[in-house]
């Protein structure tokens, strides 16, 4: 068996990657899940796995991954149960993804995910700063472009 380290799904031997999660994870033994701390899915009820936070987009669950793993925090990562409430109320499904730790890492994670939001909105601001600084460039007059050469004879 083979098993993907976000989500913890099981698959048989040959599948190479998990077709659930966002970026698609390669799956890796029950010998390497092992290895990194992470459960096996018949171990996931004696281990308690704890929200340290929700993405909301692909983008940002790979960047909190890989943050947590950077942090050696073991990380999984369930698809939001989207909700009945939203579809009742906007008729719309978001989809989020929940990230998981486990229970005595959770206070870090946290942390350290709150950290990387705070560090992600700055980067935005910046980004649309330069992107309004450009603009205002674009508005001087462009140079008058040069002729095109005559054709080859
Ligand atoms: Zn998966």
């Amino acid at each position: 068996m083979k098993y993907c380290t976000r989500c913890g799904s099981e698959y048989q031997e040959g599948v190479e990657e998990c077709a659930d999660c966002p970026g698609n994870p390669r799956l890796v033994s029950a010998e390497e899940m092992r290895s990194r701390g992470l459960p096996l899915p018949h171990e996931l009820d004696k281990r308690v796995f704890v929200r340290a936070g929700t993405a909301e987009d692909p983008l940002t669950v790979e960047a909190f991954v890989e943050l947590l793993e950077d942090a050696d925090i073991p990380v999984f990562v369930r698809a939001g149960r989207s909700g009945v409430v939203d579809k009742l109320t906007t008729g719309n499904l978001l989809p989020w993804w929940e990230i998981l730790v486990p229970e005595e890492h959770q206070a870090r994670a946290a942390r350290l995910l709150e950290q990387e939001r705070v560090r992600e909105d700055a980067t935005y601001d910046e980004a649309a700063q330069a992107a309004e600084e450009e603009e205002q460039e674009n508005e001087a007059p462009a140079p008058v472009p040069a002729p095109p050469p005559p054709p080859a004879v």
